[in-house]
């Protein structure tokens, strides 16, 4: 079919915990056969399919059931020390059978355009699609933020970033940078000091909790959700909620290992520096550190690019966001955005959005609109 263009009244993009929410119920709702859900991933899994090994089904937040079927009843009991990538490859990969998803893979959407006659054209690496109404499920694991500090490019070791790493292994025996204040950064920095040397710099002094309540999750989702509403992007969950103070942390704090530095002025060819007025609240870093390895453990952003020819962002860099839908595109849904940006958050945005495309589908097409 590569070339040619297919009409379907809804195109869901991603086959992750969001994408496959907005099928279930879109099928639920009776417009089996009506939608696609184009995915450029070679398997199931969504962005759980890269994680790496060590990160376990118990180490990880919390992998929350998709709808109608559980990751129980899918996959059967499992092993909390298994890997959440493997498990939740086996469970999506159930769930699409399951329910007779109509995922196509490997998918991947160029761009999103509009059409003259109301329309959206999906171009994709296997033909177009012309559709009502769309559905962006497209995470944020194939847009890792890598920020920009003075002498980036003359460092002379090797730099690699959350989304690259697998496993400590490649690490052993290097000097090891790791950069960012996420709870990617603990896990990884816990887990590569074991085999390596570490230095730990963070933006800001880390926030530990040991206190985490659904009020204090709640409360942070409310203020991404205040943001994406006044068109400002998502912002850190992190920086609200801090960061969890589990019993391999605590264990590294008494190795002394979770001293955050201060972030660095500049980067030279072998490690990092430090030359400006010593901040008094942050512990005074050395003027130097050697580095064979920087991990930039610094997130991820919305891979929202092939959207870009439908203008939705506004001046603040933000799209506004009423609900799932966005503002300046009444036939574009976000599920897995901002607020959404956790599996729970992804299981019922992926509810919301695929009741409001079904009302829509049921008005008229209207140039625009
Ligand atoms: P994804 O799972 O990223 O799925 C997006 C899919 O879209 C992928 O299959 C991708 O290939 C596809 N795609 C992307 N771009 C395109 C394109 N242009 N064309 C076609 N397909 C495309 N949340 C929790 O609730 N609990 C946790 O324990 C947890 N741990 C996390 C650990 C890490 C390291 C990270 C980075 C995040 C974690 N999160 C966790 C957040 C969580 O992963 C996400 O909120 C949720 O799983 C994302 O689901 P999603 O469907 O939005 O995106």
């Amino acid at each position: 079919m590569a070339g040619s263009s297919r009409s379907v009244d809804v195109v869901v993009i991603g086959a992750g915990q969001a994408g496959l929410s907005t099928a279930h119920h879109l099928a639920r709702l009776g417009l089996g056969g009506r939608f696609v859900v184009l995915d450029g991933a070679p398997g199931p899994g969504g962005a759980w399919r890269n994680r790496w090994d060590s990160l376990t089904l118990g180490r990880a937040h919390g992998v929350h059931d998709l709808p109608g079927l559980s990751l129980a009843d899918a996959v059967g009991a499992t092993d909390a020390d298994r890997p959440a990538s493997a498990v939740v490859e086996a469970y999506f990969g159930a769930y699409e059978r399951h329910f007779d998803l109509p995922v196509r893979r490997p998918v991947r959407v160029r761009s999103v355009r509009p059409r003259a006659d109301g329309r959206l054209v999906v171009r994709t690496d296997d033909g177009d699609w012309v559709t009502r109404a769309l559905v962006n499920a497209t995470g944020t694991w194939d847009k890792p933020f890598w920020p920009a500090y003075p002498g980036r490019e003359t460092f002379a070791g090797r730099q690699l970033h959350t989304a690259d790493y697998r496993s400590s292994a490649d690490l052993a025996g290097a000097r090891v940078l790791v950069v960012g204040g996420g709870t990617s950064a603990v896990q990884l920095l816990i887990e590569v000091s074991e085999v390596a040397t570490t230095t730990w710099v963070t933006r800001r002094e880390p926030v530990w909790r040991s206190d985490f309540t659904p009020e204090i999750g709640r409360a942070a989702v409310a203020l991404v959700e205040q943001r994406v509403a006044r068109g400002l992007p998502p912002g850190s969950v992190v920086s609200v909620t801090g960061l969890a103070l589990t019993p391999d942390v605590t264990a590294a704090m008494d190795r002394g290992l979770m001293t955050a530095l201060p972030v660095f002025d500049r980067i030279v060819p072998d490690g990092v520096v430090w030359e400006g007025p010593p901040d008094p609240t942050r512990p005074v870093p050395p003027p130097s550190v050697a580095a064979d390895v920087i991990l930039w453990c610094t997130g991820f952003r919305p891979a929202l690019d092939h959207l870009a020819p439908l203008q939705l962002r506004e001046t603040g860099g933000g799209i506004t966001m009423v609900g799932t839908r966005t503002a300046r595109d009444p036939r574009v849904h976000l599920v897995g955005y901002g607020p959404s940006a956790s599996t729970i958050g992804a299981t019922r945005a992926g509810r919301v959005a695929a009741v409001a495309v079904r009302d829509r589908l049921v008005e008229p097409v209207a140039s625009g609109t």
